[in-house]
């Protein structure tokens, strides 16, 4: 049998909030002493027990399903409201939040008993990541003595006074978008935009650690921030999460972007969002697609290399090198790659610094092994049949050009000066012996010319006849 008095459940009020104001309704001093007549408990209500809130539909005269829809079922690590699976950590079950306009509708002016009893507690407050009225536009405000929980009516009641005149509210600018896309979606409808791709949950918590990086820094901390300033964070947070992954791409470009010390990794670039992705809560299943979104940009955006990580991506290969890390992988000085880089026309940016300009690394493979002298001084002489003193002669003339790496006492050389030479020599048609010829050693011993000066004149085609020795090239001794 109902109660004598009895209250009307709206669509969008939680069960815990009902049976309060039926309470309240039939002048009982507390939620709990009013379960307690019946034994029920707070906590049967607030974990969704379907016994209890059939005895309480009962006692409230409305439907149970409707009821059973609009308690905070609790399974596992999360509740089951309205259709919707919500993480525990995203709610905030039993605190009673409020909006004070909606309160002052509700209520329609007057303070009467029976115009307190309509006052009723919104499914919507109780969302962690909701803090702005999507109606009003007003600051979400938690009852001023807080110790009293789950009590809907009893932790209002004292306060109603400065809730009509209004000493409670404070208005937030924005637009509420992540609380009106809430709303939405707990009234059946399917909002426009990204943030469809996240559970409403994820959607929430996401907008708040996008929005505190947008408006208060990478840096910020969540828990620095008081309510009023999450509020603001959350608006801006949910339109950028909204608008999607290219939006969301321009973002964490400019967080790329933002001046700093040379960095290889990304962590500290990004800030906060980062490690929330990276090993925070950000990390978690509901957060996959913003993920991949980071994950890729940083795929596109870093020098990594094999072995690194892309947010939770090990790379299997380095794609990319800047001037820093190829500098330091092939051993040669940044300022001659930038400009080794800059005449192969691979990069062209000449006041990004070493770290940010950036380039396929399979394309330019081969060009930094040339460039860093995948020959050695060793394999240079062998290959061109030259004594180290000839080698050390035409280094010293000009003729012969190390390659940018190595050092001045042991240069190195490129394998296309070394190919170039040796081409050049293999070209010459070969012979046994001298046949009255002399080479090039000889001829400079004998005319006082340099070795370069005749190896020039061999390579301007002014001497004919040239040969070369089976073993030794031309110029062996
Ligand atoms: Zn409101």
């Amino acid at each position: 049998m109902p109660m004598p008095h009895t209250v009307p459940l709206h669509a969008d009020e939680t069960a815990l909030s009902f049976a309060a104001r039926v309470a309240f309704a039939n002048k009982l001093p507390s939620l709990s002493e009013f379960l307690k007549d019946f034994d029920l408990a707070i906590s049967d209500v607030v974990c969704g027990s379907t016994a209890a809130l059939a005895r309480l539909a009962e006692l409230g005269d409305v439907e149970s399903q409707l009821l059973v829809a609009r308690a905070f079922c609790y399974s596992g690590d999360s509740h089951r409201i309205l259709g919707f699976q919500i993480d525990k950590q995203n709610l905030l079950v039993g605190y009673n939040r409020v909006c004070p306009a909606c309160l002052r509708a509700d209520m329609a002016g007057t303070l009467t008993e029976q115009t307190v009893s309509m006052a009723y507690g919104r499914i919507l407050w109780s969302f962690a990541s909701a803090r702005v009225c999507p109606v009003h536009n007003l600051l979400l405000v938690a009852p001023p003595e807080e110790n009293v929980r789950y009590e809907f009516m009893r932790s209002w009641e004292p306060w109603l006074i400065e809730i009509e005149d209004g000493d409670l509210d404070r208005p937030v600018p924005g637009h509420a978008s992540f609380e009106h896309y809430l709303s939405t979606r707990l009234a059946g409808g399917a909002p426009g935009g990204w943030a469809a791709n996240l559970s409403i949950g994820a959607a929430g918590v996401a907008s708040e650690m996008l929005g505190a990086s947008l408006v208060f820094g990478k840096g910020a901390a969540l828990r620095e921030l008081s309510a009023y300033e999450l509020a603001v964070a959350t608006d801006a947070g949910f339109a950028l999460l909204n608008k999607g992954p290219d939006a969301l791409l321009t973002f964490f470009q400019s967080l790329r972007a933002e001046t700093g010390s040379p960095q290889d990794r990304p962590s500290a670039r990004y800030g906060r969002i980062h490690d929330w992705m990276r090993r925070g809560a950000g990390a978690g299943l509901g957060f996959g697609h913003l993920r991949d979104i980071l994950r890729q940009h940083i795929l596109e955006t870093w020098p990594l290399g094999e072995g690194e990580l892309a947010l939770d991506y090990p790379l299997p290969a380095r794609r990319l090198h800047s001037i820093r890390t190829a500098a330091l992988a092939h051993d040669l000085h940044p300022k001659r790659l930038r400009r080794l880089l800059r005449d192969a026309g691979i990069v062209d940016e000449p006041d990004t610094p070493d770290y940010d300009v950036l380039f396929s690394a399979p394309e330019t493979e081969t060009l930094l092994d040339q460039a860093s002298g995948a020959v050695s001084y060793v394999a240079a002489q062998r290959r061109l049949g030259m004594t180290r003193t000839q080698m050390e002669r035409l280094i010293a003339e000009g003729v012969l050009t190390p390659g940018e790496g190595g050092d001045t006492a042991r240069p190195r050389f490129t394998e296309a000066t070394i190919r170039k030479w040796s081409n050049f020599f293999e070209a010459f048609p070969e012979t046994s012996r001298h046949c009255g010829k002399l080479s090039i050693s000889e001829t400079s011993s004998s005319l006082g010319v340099s070795t370069a000066a005749i190896l020039r004149l061999i390579v301007e085609g002014r001497l004919r006849d040239v040969e070369r020795n089976a073993v030794l090239i031309v110029i062996e001794n």
